[in-house]
């Protein structure tokens, strides 16, 4: 990585990077690389961060944990931060940790337990008066997002205790998808034409953030309890292992696989074991985790940052094989990046003969010094995804080829958008047939035109049967046409088609950002939308225009000038614009504004909208939605388990209003 840049620079680009992986992985459950790749940045920054102390800021990926919780999800704060574990990669690295950990501790003895790493989704599950009251997602560690509802849906998580649990408690496990429901669930995508789920994780943690119960509750999730967070009002055993135990009479699930270790060579039988063995396990498993077994010794030896003293994930070592890289082919993913492929002579790597790899993007096929016809050593991590690590350069014949980036998109030959300091290439053809379901899913979403009706299923259907090629042709499908496609009632055509009519109408700002145009998400909509009078007037503005806008820099205005300067987006818009949909701006008469100059900000779990919703409509009456309670906050809402803005609210002297409170008040607002 190094390039004769500077270790700042070094520090921010890598940063950059892990930052946006964790992004892909934590916020859409869509990896773009495999975990030993990130793995690998982030022990690159640890060195970096850890030979340039002065380096390190407390917003470093190093330093947090996952990802904070998606608006659309209620926020639940957790009493005790759920954190990440230390790595161990070999036992070297086990020594040391058990080395320190000695040292802590002096003279005293302890002892260790070994578990399997379950690869899926760390959930926290908080009982009160023997009832399940609420569950959350790690989310940035101290707060998750509210999935009581979804896991609800899983079978293995039991809705009561016995009475003599204690008064309240918190137990914290791993959600998964079992192996054989992993590949079940891509083989029906598959066959919807849906795209496909990289891996269990992935799909284990896509099933369990849903919005709807109703999806989770087809997708076969399980889950394994691995610790108690906390118990109020009872008396708990004081070693982890005999902790376990007692959660098992419970009912919790507890990993049948899990280890009392005397000592440490233990836990490098138990690591050697499943390492060998881990293809038999009915779930993924990417290594090991080692914890000190007696529970005071938690609290003594604390955290460091992100990660526990008293534990650390000794991971499995990702399977490696030899072979020759024939070609570089092209993929063009739901949201337009062009991603390049290796097309590999077949080779055999741990057991599953491998055709293809992930080579993730040109700079990384740079970075790596990969040419085509090199011999490569490719790897499979755990994960279903094999990549390429690097060429063998020794084995080069003179033959090889440098891989060159085409220039038009392999699936619709629209010219390729290229961003200065990013890393992907994108095709930014709103019709491109690659990223149809995906723009038209987003086009008919409630940030866009809210179209209720079209949901993933039936744009999948709409697309397979040739009804719809790009998004306009929603706006021309007739009931005849809808009515041809399997379990299509009258009743539901004529509810899509009358919500289709009623989304002609939309405010700007949602055609904006139905749109989807790259870089514009739906805060930058809103600012477009406010400094233009209609889609015209945007489509025609030059990058200089663009930029005079507060808060959009030259990446987000030269993106935006590119898609308009797409002959066949332009196309799109017209054919828009014949079949009615508004594409100017309404012009708000003040009256219409009774909420202006009003600020309000929302706290805790609201039942009947959702965030956006709230948001939206606030800002449609002319009130501003704020993050944090000031002396200038009009109201907070607060929904169910408020967080500690209500204690601000109350010690400021913000008016409280409750869910319903805030509903009545929008209505009395939206009256004519
Ligand atoms: P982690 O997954 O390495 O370890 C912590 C987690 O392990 C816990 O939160 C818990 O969910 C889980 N776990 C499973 N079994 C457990 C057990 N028996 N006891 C305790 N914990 C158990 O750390 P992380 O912070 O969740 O994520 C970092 C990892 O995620 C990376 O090492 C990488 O593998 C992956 N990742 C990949 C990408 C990508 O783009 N591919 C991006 C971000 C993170």
């Amino acid at each position: 990585m190094d390039d004769g840049q500077t270790a700042e620079e070094q520090v921010k680009k890598l940063r950059e990077l892990i930052n946006h992986h964790n992004y892909r992985y934590y916020v859409l459950d869509s990896p773009e690389v495999s975990d030993a790749e990130y793995d690998r940045l982030m022990r690159e920054l640890k060195k970096l961060e850890e030979e340039n102390p002065h380096l390190v800021t407390p917003d470093s990926p190093t330093q947090r944990v996952g990802a904070a919780p998606v608006a659309e999800f209620g926020v639940i704060n957790h009493p005790r931060p759920l954190l990440s574990l230390a790595n161990a990669f070999s036992y070297e690295e086990l020594l040391e940790w058990h080395h320190r950990i000695t040292r802590l501790i002096g003279s005293r003895s302890f002892d260790l337990c070994a578990e399997l790493k379950v690869d899926g989704l760390a959930v926290a599950l908080t009982y009160i008066d023997g009832l399940f009251h609420h569950g959350a997602t790690r989310g940035d560690g101290f707060r998750g997002e509210d999935i009581t509802q979804n896991l609800r849906t899983i079978k293995s998580i039991p809705l009561s205790v016995p009475k003599d649990a204690p008064a309240r408690f918190e137990v914290r496990g791993e959600v998964y998808l079992p192996r054989a429901g992993f590949k079940k669930l891509n083989e029906e995508r598959a066959a919807a034409g849906l795209p496909l789920f990289a891996n269990p994780r992935n799909a284990a943690a896509g099933s369990l953030r849903q919005l709807d119960p109703r999806i989770t509750a087809q997708r076969p999730l399980d889950i394994y309890i691995y610790q108690l967070g906390y118990a109020e009002g009872g008396t708990m055993p004081d070693t982890h292992w005999e902790t376990m135990q007692y959660l098992k009479t419970l009912g919790f699930k507890i990993n049948p696989n899990n280890c009392y270790c005397q000592t440490i060579e233990k836990i490098e039988d138990y690591h050697r074991r499943w390492g060998e063995e881990r293809e038999k396990l009915p779930h993924e498993t990417d290594g090991i985790v080692a914890k000190v077994n007696q529970l005071a010794l938690h609290i003594e030896l604390g955290d460091v940052g992100r990660e526990p003293r008293w534990a650390i994930a000794y991971k499995f070592p990702p399977i490696q094989a030899t072979t020759r890289l024939k070609e570089i082919g092209i993929s063009v993913g739901r949201t337009g990046t062009l991603n390049p492929y290796a097309i590999l002579e077949p080779v055999s790597v741990g057991g599953v003969t491998i055709r293809q790899a992930a080579l993730h993007n040109e700079q990384d096929i740079k970075r790596k010094g990969i040419l085509i016809g090199d011999t490569i050593i490719v790897q499979r991590a755990g994960e279903v995804i094999p990549e390429v690590v690097g060429p063998v350069e020794s084995l080069r014949t003179g033959q090889e080829k440098e891989f060159v980036m085409p220039e038009e998109c392999p699936v619709c030959g629209a010219g390729v958008l290229r961003v200065e300091g990013e890393v992907a290439v994108r095709c930014p053809n709103l019709s491109c047939p690659a990223q149809i379901q995906e723009r038209l899913e987003h086009f008919t979403s409630r940030g866009g035109m809210d179209i209720e009706g079209i949901g993933e299923k039936w744009a999948a259907a709409l697309l397979a049967a040739g009804l719809v090629k790009d998004v306009a042709d929603i706006y021309y499908l007739t009931k005849k046409q809808l009515l041809t496609l399997e379990r299509m009632g009258d009743k539901l055509a004529s509810n899509i088609l009358a919500n289709i009519e009623k989304s002609k109408t939309r405010p700007l700002v949602q055609l904006i950002n139905a749109l989807g145009i790259t870089h514009v998400g739906a805060e930058t909509a809103d600012l477009l939308a406010g400094h233009f009078n209609s889609l015209d007037e945007l489509a025609n503005a030059t990058v200089d225009d663009l930029m005079q806008i507060p808060n959009i820099g030259p990446k987000v205005a030269r993106s935006i000038a590119n898609f308009f300067q797409q002959e066949a987006n332009r196309r799109v818009i017209e054919k828009l614009k014949k079949a009615g949909v508004k594409l100017e701006k309404e012009q708000v008469k003040e009256e219409a504004l009774p909420l202006r100059g009003q600020e309000f900000v929302l706290t805790g779990r609201l039942e009947k909208l959702t965030r956006p919703q709230a948001e939206a409509r606030i800002k449609a009456l002319g009130g501003a939605a704020g993050d944090n309670v000031t002396r200038k906050t009009s109201y907070l809402v607060a929904g169910a388990d408020p967080g500690s803005k209500l204690n601000r609210a109350r010690s400021v002297g913000t008016r409280i209003i409750n869910e319903d409170e805030f509903i009545k008040l929008l209505e009395e607002a939206e009256k004519p």
